[in-house]
């Protein structure tokens, strides 16, 4: 930020001072134009746009995202309301209340938090949900559409990531880029709009063989693995920009950490996104935006 609170073009530097990508601060901005879209809703419809967020079994991580995302959508003036379901629930009860709960007028976005307990593994969730209300771009129609490059909604944290890279003025178009993990949630989906964006794009995954040759020759690697402080400097190329979707040790005692082994990237990498502080909070502001932006399309 510079003197008149405006983000200041950067320049990634090339082996001065690593740049770091703060996504609580890239948040908060975000968050002033959503509060503006937020009130005019409320305004003109006399109800807030309204998330829910669903619940199963009592993961400790779980109920940290949870009550993070509906303080989020407060702070923005939108309502959320978290709904916690016992671990035992059937799949039959299961899939009769996400129905009951996505029928109602005043939902504009739900979000099913992973993981669900594999006694609901068998359920079709990209079928379950209505894709007019899917708020983190479960759906099978919005997952084609956003591989197509024609979504109105993204998956969240991919979504966050590029308003990360947007904000700091990091264009991709031609970048040979890395994304480490192929989940749906994640991996995939980052790949997409990537690509959309101009990067060439390589998919690396466990199957993997020698990863660290990919992720060496990369202008900028995406590390969604799940693999506590696994990838560190000798991983990356000199001034790589570095993107770590990791999140280890929300709700237990230990220190939260990263896939990436953040310390280790000064003076070597041109740009990372720390953990916390980084993806994390630009997750919950994609959500809030796919929210607000369903609720104003069914308006
Ligand atoms: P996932 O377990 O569904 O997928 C992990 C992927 O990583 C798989 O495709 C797997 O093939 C790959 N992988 C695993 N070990 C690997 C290795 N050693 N080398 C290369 N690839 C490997 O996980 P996910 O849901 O995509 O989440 C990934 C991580 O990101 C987790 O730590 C999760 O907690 C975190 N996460 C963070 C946010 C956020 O907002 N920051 C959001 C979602 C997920």
């Amino acid at each position: 930020l510079n003197t008149a609170g405006e983000f200041a073009m950067v320049k990634l530097n090339r082996g001065e001072t690593m740049i770091i990508l703060d996504g609580r601060a890239v948040a908060q901005q975000r968050s002033a134009d959503l509060a503006v879209r937020a009130q005019a809703f409320e305004k003109k419809n006399a109800r807030k746009a309204h998330l829910v967020v669903i619940l199963v079994g009592d993961s400790g991580p779980s109920q940290v995202y949870v009550r993070n995302k509906a303080k989020a959508c407060e702070r923005v003036g939108m309502s959320a309301e978290t709904l916690r379901w016992p671990a035992e629930i059937s799949a039959e009860t299961f899939v009769e209340q996400v129905r009951q709960v996505q029928a109602k007028k005043n939902v504009d976005g739900i979000l099913l938090q992973l993981p669900l307990p594999d006694s609901l593994s068998k359920i079709d969730l990209g079928s379950l949900l209505d894709s007019a209300k899917d708020a983190d771009c479960f759906t099978w129609a919005n997952v084609g559409r956003q591989a197509a490059g024609l979504g109105h909604v993204q998956a969240c944290t991919p979504q966050g990531i590029m308003s990360i890279l947007s904000h700091y003025k990091i264009s991709v178009e031609g970048l040979n880029v890395v994304v480490v993990g192929r989940s749906l949630i994640v991996g995939r989906p980052m790949s997409w709009l990537l690509t959309e964006a101009g990067a060439t794009v390589t998919l690396c995954h466990s199957r993997t063989k020698n990863l660290r040759e990919f992720t060496l020759r990369a202008d900028l690697v995406v590390v969604a693995a799940g693999k506590a402080r696994h990838w560190g400097r000798a991983d990356f190329k000199k001034d790589a920009v570095v993107i770590d979707v990791g999140i280890h040790g929300a709700g237990g005692e230990q220190k939260i950490c990263g896939d990436v082994r953040f310390e280790e990237l000064e003076g070597w990498a041109s740009a990372a996104t720390p953990v916390p502080g980084g993806v994390g909070p630009m997750t919950i502001m994609s959500l809030l935006e796919n929210t607000m932006s369903l609720a104003e399309a069914r308006a």
